[in-house]
């Protein structure tokens, strides 16, 4: 059982530790192999850097290691007597390391061998800790069996050493629990203190594991388990029940940090079962790695990252055809000790990629530069340059092997989230694939592939809503009431990370609390369209979707930079669908290279199902060749409700009241709206028109169109008398008007028209809208779509049925 440094780091963690042992050692016999206390490894080198530098804080430092040591003690250990030994024996060693800090200030210098063997106090005062603490525990001083040999400047395991003296210690002892500290070890020649390797532990369990061939290994930490991803990074991250070795090891050499990478090798030799466990959460089921591939019906297993990648091309034109060149770049870097994780060669040869850490790119650069220094004087290959601030990443899992369209699907959903891939490479063990991206893309990234390869519980969506009148306030409404259930029957999680008005926005990653937004918001600081924009490109989310519920021309000017960051967009703002079609079509061009919507259904006939109606009619291959509407709500009812009681002008003034209208009725009254409409209508069914090819034909003296609104508040009323006047003749001929938008060969237009009974258009209720569409295919007997065609909660309906469009749902 091997317990890392979040389990023996506080009060809670190793109380927990000391039930966990005392247990299991009442059933078997068992070795407990301990860190050192989470944090010191990394406290103690910094107090050592300090010291050399000549830093006199490093006393302080050094108290803070002390106390952190006796702090424990005192509250573990409630027995005076074997608190005092403790404390001594502690003492001892601090004394020792504080001498070693105090030579070290003198000389201003750090080796190897003093980094080593400073170190080693960590592990060597948690172990005592440890073993005082569990009833009959017996420590064992791993510097005797853990040897280590020297090999270009690194410790490696002495392998043939340290198995003869494990068995030795071990073979025929009957201590029922011994406790061993990790890390640490012994060179096996000069008897000097040396380690195994930052984040060790693991692997000082798993050699003596798999050396008295263990029933199984205990690797105790501080999660449920091994994870499908950094729950650090992914807070939907969960524990994975089974990998194989194969798998495990492709995970942690790729970053997981769960385990130290070479601890899996070991112990799948001598096939031997690892365990994942949580010391606080003993009870949890935690992750089994063992030879069998187990399927749990996932393509991929989990996904592990390395965010120091450099990436370091050979190329010419010289190297085609010529045999030897990898040959010489990996001994040149052998030679150097550096280590190379991922290699990509184009089949043309002219270039080899080379993934590996940072920290070793200018070495590498350098031996590489050395050994091609003929060909590149020659011109036959180029100078090997160094490109940093890349991340690498590998999605992992047997099932990947003979399931054809992983990779497609992998590229298909980077690419739709605009993330470029630089490098790839995939072995024809197909059980891993890696690439390299932009360091900054990286949380990204690695959300979108757990999102999509159905890692996460839920598929996300993560929302952008921009505006909260009605529409916006009855959006967020519709959608707070709906997300447990989408959860729920839908796995999809729809997550709102922003919403702005025109004054202030507010963000936030993981999902705005929708109960108090407004005041939220409120408090929120200042904010401009242009600081919105920004904002969203710089979170560089997810499969984000920016959602439009404003009427403003500003906010439907940044689409473009968004679909070009590959944000999708959700419109009921319908500016830029009949702006000039120069600009409609350039984004709806942008978001289908990108894969990614451009959506305004809402724009006509508010939840209507009109737009996506016309596309599936010409997408199967008909031809719309006529569009008869009534598309105005507000005009609509304005026409209904006028009667001898309500006056024209009172009418306009109910359908603002009522939330039909644009918040300036004069868009409406002006046909602007209903152009507007039509336009889009036309355009989406393959016409390239324009606002100024429709006819308007006016029904309101264009004076009162002219001046502020107050002065066309105060003008209406001068309309009622005409108003009424051909309201009673109209009903003595039985007619009725209807505000009618046609578009027929190539040519729109908009005017008030009286129809009688037998017209189609006749009985429209209220605000309601109606669209006769004559194609070839529905020619003698036209489509008619009739209902709501405004209010607020259809067209927030229908802005939410697009959202689900996008959710692919
Ligand atoms: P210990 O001190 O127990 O050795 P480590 O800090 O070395 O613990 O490793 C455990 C940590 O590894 C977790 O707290 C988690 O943040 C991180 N981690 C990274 N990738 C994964 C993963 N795929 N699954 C689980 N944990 C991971
Ligand atoms: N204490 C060592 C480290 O922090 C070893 C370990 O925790 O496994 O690297
Ligand atoms: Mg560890």
């Amino acid at each position: 059982m091997k317990f890392g440094g979040t389990s023996v780091g506080s009060v809670n963690s190793i109380l927990n530790l000391k039930a966990i042992v005392e247990a299991a050692a009442a059933k078997e016999r068992i070795i407990v192999v301990v860190s050192a206390l989470g944090g010191i490894t990394d406290k103690l080198i910094k107090t050592a850097n300090m010291a050399v530098e000549g830093d006199n804080t490093f006393n302080k430092e050094f108290q803070e290691i002390v106390t952190r040591h006796h702090d424990l003690i005192n509250v573990t250990i409630p027995d005076n007597e074997k608190r005092t030994l403790l404390l001594q024996d502690v003492d001892i060693l601090l004394n020792e390391l504080h001498n070693i800090y105090q030579g070290l200030a003198l000389i201003n210098n750090l080796t190897p061998k003093s980094e080593a063997t400073i170190v080693s106090y960590g592990e060597r005062i948690s172990s005592r800790i440890v073993t005082a603490l569990i009833e009959g525990a017996t420590r064992y001083n791993s510097r005797k069996f853990i040897k280590t040999e020297t090999k270009h400047g690194k410790y490696i395991l002495a392998a043939e050493e340290t198995d003869k003296l494990i068995h030795s210690h071990f073979d025929g002892s009957c201590d029922n629990i011994a406790i061993v500290p990790g890390f640490i070890a012994q060179d096996k020649e000069n008897e000097e203190i040396t380690n195994l390797g930052r984040g060790g532990s693991d692997y000082t369990a798993a050699i003596i594991a798999a050396t008295l061939n263990a029933d199984i290994l205990e690797i105790w930490t501080d999660v449920d388990g091994f994870m499908t991803a950094d729950p650090r990074v992914i807070n939907t991250a969960y524990t994975i029940k089974h990998l194989s070795y194969v798998e495990a090891t492709e995970l942690c050499n790729f970053g997981a940090k769960v385990v130290y990478p070479p601890t899996i090798y070991p112990v799948f030799k001598a096939n031997i079962p690892i365990k994942i466990r949580n010391t606080f959460n003993p009870d949890g089921e935690g992750t089994i790695i063992d030879a069998n591939s187990e399927d749990e019906g996932r393509l991929i297993k989990g996904i592990s990252s390395i965010n120091d990648t450099d990436l370091l091309t050979v190329q010419g034109l010289g190297m085609v055809g010529v045999v030897g060149v990898n040959h010489r770049i990996f001994r040149a870097l052998a030679n150097a000790d550096i280590s190379v994780f991922l290699v990509a060669q184009a089949s043309s040869e002219n270039s080899t990629s080379l993934g590996l850490r940072h920290s070793d790119a200018e070495k590498a650069c350098e031996v590489l530069n050395k050994e091609f220094e003929k060909e590149i004087s020659m011109g036959l290959m180029e100078n090997v340059r160094a490109t940093s601030n890349l991340s690498t990443v590998a999605i992992v899992g047997e099932n990947m092997r003979h399931n054809a369209g992983i990779i497609g699907k992998l590229f298909q959903t980077l690419g739709r989230n605009g993330i470029n891939v630089i490098a790839c490479a995939q072995g024809g063990q197909e059980t891993n694939i890696s690439f390299v991206i932009e360091a900054d893309l990286l949380r990204k990234t690695l959300n979108v592939i757990h999102d999509s390869f159905f890692l996460s519980e839920y598929k996300v969506l993560n929302l952008f809503i921009c505006g909260i009148g009605i529409v916006g306030n009855s959006l967020i409404e519709q959608i707070a009431s709906q997300q447990e259930k989408l959860k729920r029957e839908h796995s999809l999680k729809l997550n709102i990370v922003g919403i702005a008005n025109s004054r202030h926005a507010i963000f936030d990653r993981e999902g705005i609390d929708l109960t108090n937004y407004r005041t939220a918001l409120m408090e929120s600081k200042e904010s401009n369209i242009t600081n919105l924009r920004d904002k969203i490109i710089k979170m560089n989310i997810f499969n984000s979707v920016f959602v439009d519920c404003t009427a403003n021309s500003d906010v439907a000017a940044i689409y473009g930079d968004l679909l070009s960051r590959n944000i999708s967009v959700v419109a009921a703002n319908k500016i830029a669908a009949s702006s000039d079609y120069a600009t409609y079509s350039n984004l709806k061009q942008i978001a289908r290279q990108r894969n990614i919507k451009y959506l305004f259904e809402t724009n006509v006939g508010a939840g209507l199902p009109i737009i996506n109606t016309i596309n599936d009619l010409i997408n199967s291959g008909d031809k719309i060749l006529k569009i008869e509407a009534v598309l105005s709500g507000t005009l609509n009812f304005i026409f209904n409700v006028l009667g001898s009681d309500i006056t024209f002008s009172e009418a306009v003034r109910l359908a603002q009241e009522k939330g039909y209208s644009e918040p300036d009725p004069r868009i409406d009254l002006s046909g602007k709206d209903v152009i507007r409409k039509l336009v889009i209508l036309a355009r989406e069914a393959g016409y390239a028109i324009e606002q100024e090819n429709v006819d308007a034909n006016l029904f309101i003296p264009q004076e009162l169109f002219d001046g502020t609104l107050e002065n066309f508040w105060t003008k209406l009323p001068e309309l009622d008398e005409q108003f009424e006047h051909e309201r009673r003749e109209l009903a003595a001929e039985r007619k009725h008007w209807r505000f009618i938008a046609k578009y027929e060969n190539g040519k729109g237009s908009v005017s008030l028209s009286k129809v009688d009974e037998r017209h189609p258009f006749y009985h429209l209720e209220g605000s309601n809208n109606i669209i006769l569409l004559t194609t070839e295919r529905y020619k003698e007997y036209p489509m008619l779509i009739q209902g709501y065609g405004a209010g607020a909660s259809v067209t927030a309906a229908g802005v939410f049925a697009d959202i689900m469009r996008i959710a692919n749902i």
